[in-house]
């Protein structure tokens, strides 16, 4: 049963195109609707990425065309490229429908800024543009990623390749760089799954930072401990999932209001591609969306934090956003 609420989604992946063999936009709408979620905004990742104005609008026009265009929204890629910021930026300004940027610290079909020196040039770029719009971000500091220890007949190892202060340094990073650079737009520090992070996101709200962060159903309902049974590798995920101390803690700090968005991070692949190489990261957890909502409110996160989560905080933080 959907929430008694109107919700959105701020992260979903609604693949299409050369990927519609995973799924397209009206199957994502579609399923979105059936969880109550009245708006999605989508990643950029999808291939080709959208990096520019010619694609967004392609892709505006791939929803419109499968007749789901309200209710779809998307951000487009900032990559370390001066050129492609400077085009994301005035597509940003002319289609209403772009709802921000997203940059990936971890490798991503060669969209990531891999590296602080690379990460800093999106931010000072966006700043010297006048961008005041938002830049969602994929923490996950590679130099801490320790490779060698994934192994996937043991799933559980993806979290000691990918561990939780990957996550919690690379958060901590992204705010320093924000501010050294004056950027003035809002800083969405997407799927946080580690307590740790959201210390950093409340020191820097103290400091006067616009900064907003989200949790999926997946980092709150699963842990690592969930990936030890034979299935176990369908639940790798980008972040791993954690132990469940970690996820505890997590929601205790959704209890406390410290996280904004309730986002689902939809990643929907073919089954071959998470039971066999390349044991692609990504679940389809949009379907659990009403499920998580129920449950969020059975392990007492209240109705308004709730409410916040799932729809006011993203109609603040995306003003463009009309459902
Ligand atoms: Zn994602």
């Amino acid at each position: 049963m959907a929430p008694e609420w109107r919700c959105i989604d701020p992260h979903v992946h609604c693949r299409d195109w050369r990927e519609a063999y995973k799924a397209t936009i009206k199957e994502v709408v579609e399923l979105a609707r059936g969880q109550g979620v009245v708006a999605i905004l989508d990643m950029p990742n999808t291939d080709p990425p959208i990096t520019g104005l010619e694609l967004a609008e392609r892709r505006l026009e791939t929803a419109k065309r499968e007749g789901v265009e309200g209710g779809y929204y998307l951000y487009l890629a900032a990559t370390p490229d001066e050129r492609q910021l400077e085009e994301a930026v005035d597509a940003a300004k002319k289609l209403r429908r772009v709802v921000g940027f997203k940059m990936y610290t971890a490798p991503m079909k060669g969209l990531e800024a891999l590296g602080i020196e690379s990460q800093r040039l999106v931010y000072r770029r966006l700043s010297e543009l006048g961008y005041r719009g938002v830049i969602a971000v994929h923490c996950e500091k590679v130099s801490l990623f320790r490779e060698g220890l994934w192994d996937p007949s043991r799933p559980w190892t993806w979290n000691l390749c990918r561990p939780p202060e990957a996550e919690s340094e690379s958060v901590k990073d992204q705010i320093s760089l924000a501010m050294e650079t004056g950027f003035s737009g809002t800083l969405y520090l997407v799927h946080i799954s580690n307590p740790a992070s959201l210390d950093h996101v409340k020191e820097a709200r103290e400091r006067g930072l616009r900064v907003v962060c989200g949790v999926t159903p997946h980092h709150l309902m699963l842990s690592v401990e969930d990936m030890a049974g034979p299935g176990g590798v369908a639940l790798k995920v980008n972040p791993p999932l954690r132990e469940k101390r970690l996820v505890d803690g997590l929601l205790e700090r959704v209890k406390n209001g410290e996280v904004d968005f309730l986002e689902t991070d939809h990643a929907p692949h073919a089954s071959w591609e998470k039971y066999g190489p390349p044991y692609l990261s990504g679940i389809r957890s949009l379907e659990s969306y009403s499920k998580c909502v129920r449950w969020l409110l059975e392990n007492s996160v209240s109705e308004k934090i709730l409410r916040e989560m799932t729809y006011g905080n993203a109609k603040r933080v995306f003003p463009m956003i009309e459902e």
